[in-house]
């Protein structure tokens, strides 16, 4: 068929609508004819710049069946967590445990007494509902949740310290990921940034010197995605404090991962505590809800009630506001640390502290079902997981992972294949897949076997 013809051949609109009644049935006839128009303009169009396509009109019904489909697969969907990193920023941080998912589900299909206080008959405050249980967990007087942490830093500063200066450390003027930078924020909120100090030391004395009567706060960063080491010094929070009490300057600690149960024994040793950080005299600190914390996507700010109140205030608070399953899952993850025995109930706590045996016993039972398959080659071996998303960088676990390989397929395809057709998500070293653990999920290993399988049988 000339071009000319195949352009004459193809179905008309209703024509083609009319052979998708099943669609119609399923999707709707309005959608589907818009997609069907969509599907024969572009058959046209490849075929005006030289192209081949079928036009019949199987084949066109095919291909609506197919854009359809396509569209009202979610876009956002599970994806396997084969890296090892518990607190995969690209892959969404913190996993929430049944409880916490369960209450956001709750709020998200009720009404709430979000802002209303039930025992008065009126108007209440969104952040009752957190600010209770987050000043038993840290004793801070004050407490407010925004949408996250770098949210969080912006409102601070842009209370604190508009119009004025900030001074900090030039060894804490951080980038997190996806441009989160010190001097860009405080640029945001109108404070102008001081720099002390150098790259790798600063003194007490740096701080003396650099603050005059323009000064509004005095700012500590955690470093938390990076670790110079060496010939280093910086100041301790105590010692800034005394420097902030004799200039009468409010103190704030932006502590990134907000830790609040203890980790030591998995190795997590150099990451600061919310507590450690309000005992040694931050006024305000702040934390995201989705790292070490093992929440929701959240900004929490603690401190002196005083400065709390002042940012609840700021306009910026009601365009940083946090939804109502924010709040629900959020409360449900902070109550697990009330008691300390608990807190292995957040997944993200629970991966990190997961005993070496445990990971062995689920390497093995992960290679076992590999091994079944043929064509593959499966084995157990050492590795190093890393908490992630911005924690504890020179902190490496150890785990277990299985290494794999595959008789037709290289490894840089399997791992492609894994990743584009199946959603599981791996690295590839030393020439083969490797699997760690840690990071799996209840039904992560038959997932992974059923993959691997299609692509053996594929490559017979
Ligand atoms: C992660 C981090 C932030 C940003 O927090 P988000 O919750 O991702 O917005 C800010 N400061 C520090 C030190 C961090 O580690």
């Amino acid at each position: 068929m000339d071009n000319k013809s195949k352009l004459r051949a193809l179905p008309k609109i209703d024509e083609l609508v009319a052979a998708l009644d099943a669609l119609c049935e399923e999707y709707g006839r309005d959608v589907v004819t818009d997609c069907a128009r969509e599907q024969v303009e572009d058959v046209r169009r490849t075929i005006l710049s030289g192209g081949d396509c079928e036009v019949s009109l199987d084949a066109l019904c095919a291909r609506v069946a197919d854009a359809m489909k396509a569209i009202y697969a979610p876009h956002l969907h599970a994806v396997v967590n084969a890296t090892g990193v518990v607190l995969h920023t690209n892959l969404g941080r913190a996993v929430l445990s049944e409880a916490a998912a369960r209450a956001a589900y709750t709020a998200a299909r009720c009404y709430t007494n979000l802002e209303y206080d039930v025992e008065k008959g009126q108007r209440g405050s969104r952040y009752s509902h957190i600010e209770r249980l987050l000043r038993r967990l840290t004793g801070a007087e004050g407490a407010m949740v925004v949408n996250n942490n770098a949210a969080a830093v912006l409102l601070i500063l842009s209370t604190l310290a508009r119009g004025k200066e900030v001074v900090v450390s030039r060894g804490e003027l951080v980038e997190i990921g996806g441009a989160f930078r010190v001097p860009a924020i405080m640029e945001q909120s109108g404070g102008t940034l001081v720099e002390i100090g150098t790259t790798n030391k600063t003194h007490p004395y740096d701080y003396e010197n650099a603050v005059t009567e323009n000064t509004g706060a005095i700012l500590k960063v955690h470093t938390s995605n990076f670790k110079i080491t060496g010939f280093t010094e910086e100041v301790p929070l105590t010692a800034l404090r005394e420097i902030a009490d004799r200039h009468g300057l409010p103190l704030i600690y932006d502590l990134g991962s907000g830790r609040l149960c203890d980790l030591t024994e998995a190795g997590v040793l150099e990451e600061p505590g919310v507590l450690q950080a309000l005992a040694d005299g931050a006024d305000v600190v702040s934390f995201s809800g989705d790292k070490l914390l093992g929440g929701p996507q959240a900004g929490i700010i603690v401190g002196k009630k005083e400065l709390i109140e002042r940012m609840k205030k700021h306009p910026l608070t009601r365009a940083f506001r946090v939804d109502k399953m924010t709040f629900a899952a959020l409360e449900e993850t902070l109550r697990c640390y009330l008691d300390p025995t608990r807190a292995g109930n957040v997944p993200t706590i629970a991966m990190i502290r997961r005993p070496l045996e445990e990971l062995d016993r689920a390497a093995r039972s992960l290679r076992r079902r590999l091994s079944a398959i043929e064509g593959l080659h499966a084995a157990v071996v050492d590795e190093k997981s890393q908490v992630g998303g911005g924690s504890v960088p020179s902190v490496f676990l150890d785990t277990r992972a299985v290494a794999v390989t595959a008789d037709n397929i290289s490894s840089a395809a399997l791992e492609e294949n894994l990743r584009r057709r199946f959603s599981i998500i791996c690295r590839v070293t030393h020439d083969r897949v490797l699997l760690d653990v840690r990071t799996l999920l209840e039904g992560d290993d038959k997932t992974i076997a059923d993959a691997f399988r299609t692509l053996c049988e594929e490559a017979k």
